[in-house]
């Protein structure tokens, strides 16, 4: 029997199984155990229903998987939805462009929703991220969970795919699963109140299915990517998670080239092209993962030339001033920071 783990409790995995959706109560085989991979929510798998009663299986293999996530551990999750306030908190872009990046890192589809639309007076915020995210090719819908606006097409941005739900605290992430299942408001509330009352439970993340019209909503019941930095990357890896960035670096005259002040930057040459803000975060995820780079090195398990430390200074000294200045102001004072 192939299936797909939703839930896992302790030592019982729960299996839905691909040809007949039946539930199967499983457990893992001791010689998958052995074996370093762990099995996650999300994964499909191969079991054998041992007892032949269709209610309990073992777990055998772990199938291929798509990709999987850390905090929360799941595999083969099909697409991750940005919820962002538009105010209360302000939409707080670096925030966004770092979950965007974190997804694209994990190969996950991404899709933003703005949520709080009742709160937004002016319409330069809806510009501006209509501006900056569709030409990058994202599905965008403005909600209000306050209001009931805008559900149907957050419901039709979840499709039937397991969706997995990023966005700071307060943005309106429970609210908007809220107002689609009222229901769940009880289920989420049961869970953590049994959760509280054991001592630090590990909480496993489960796969939820919503009824919402003819197909079911699946989403992942915790918040995907909190409180994440870059501190897992090589800096010369952090253009890979910026679409408009990667697909000018390839003209760079140096193949480790950061795009920050380097000469026959490709980048830099075509800057006009980049929104200024993608541009920001892009500068912050380089300084962090120098920083993890740094730690690394302290470590002593990479060796760097001073050349780059000079760098790594220099990075930092950009990206602390939070300035709003023109674009061409900002390359100015980046040539001026540099000392070039
Ligand atoms: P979460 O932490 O992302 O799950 O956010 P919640 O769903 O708990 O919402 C945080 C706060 O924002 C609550 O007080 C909600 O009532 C409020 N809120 C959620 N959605 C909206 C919205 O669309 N408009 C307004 N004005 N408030 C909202
Ligand atoms: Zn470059």
């Amino acid at each position: 029997m192939k299936g797909q783990v939703f839930k896992i409790h302790s030592d019982f995995h729960y299996v839905k199984s691909a040809d007949s959706a039946d539930v199967f109560e499983c457990k893992v085989r001791e010689v998958l155990k052995k074996q370093k991979e762990k099995v996650l929510v999300g994964d499909f798998v191969q079991c054998a229903d041992i007892n032949n009663d269709r209610k309990t299986a073992v777990i055998e293999k772990i199938l291929p998987r798509k990709n999987f996530l850390t905090r929360p551990s799941v595999a083969n999750v099909e697409q991750a939805i940005i919820i962002s306030s538009i105010k209360e908190p302000d939409l707080n872009f670096e925030q966004l462009n770092r979950y965007i990046s974190f997804a694209k890192y994990y190969k996950i589809k991404t899709k933003l929703c703005f949520n709080k639309n009742d709160l937004s007076e002016d319409d330069s915020v809806i510009e501006k991220i209509f501006q900056i995210y569709e030409p990058l090719g994202f599905e965008i819908v403005f909600t209000s969970a306050l209001e009931h606006f805008g559900i149907e097409d957050f419901v039709e941005l979840l499709g039937s795919k397991i969706t997995v739900i990023c966005g700071n605290s307060g943005v309106g992430k429970s609210s908007l699963i809220n107002s689609i299942c009222p229901d769940l408001k009880i289920k989420t509330k049961e869970v953590s109140e049994k959760t509280s009352r054991g001592v630090h439970t590990t909480r496993h993340c489960e796969i939820i299915e919503i009824k919402h019209g003819r197909k079911p909503i699946k989403i992942i019941d915790t918040p995907g990517f909190s409180n994440l930095k870059f501190d897992f990357l090589m800096p010369n890896d952090v253009d890979e998670m910026f679409d408009e960035i990667k697909k000018y670096k390839s003209g760079c005259k140096f193949k480790d080239c950061l795009h920050i002040q380097e000469e026959g930057c490709n980048v830099l040459e075509n800057i006009d092209e980049i929104d200024l803000s993608r541009y920001q975060s892009y500068l912050s995820f380089v300084q962090e993962a120098q920083e993890f780079k740094e730690k690394t090195k302290m470590q002593g398990t990479k060796k760097e030339t001073s050349q780059k430390q000079t760098l790594n200074k220099n990075v930092a000294k950009i990206s602390t001033k939070n300035r709003e200045v023109s674009r061409s102001t900002f390359r100015q004072n980046i040539y001026k920071d540099l000392d070039v």
